[in-house]
């Protein structure tokens, strides 16, 4: 029971970061601290996030 709430609650987090990064757009937001940039660099310049990959 405990395992399959953490799978939905999984899928829904993963869904929810799809949701905020589009790899195809030409700006990106950061899920952890909104902060904008660029399309090209795989980390939030702002607060570090590895985002990518
Ligand atoms: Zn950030």
């Amino acid at each position: 029971m405990q395992a399959h709430w953490d799978d939905q609650f999984e899928g829904a987090a993963r869904r929810a970061v799809q949701s905020v990064i589009d790899l195809d757009a030409p700006e990106r937001e950061c899920p952890a601290c909104a902060a904008r940039f660029a399309a090209g660099p795989t980390k939030c310049p702002d607060c570090g996030l590895f985002i990518g990959g």
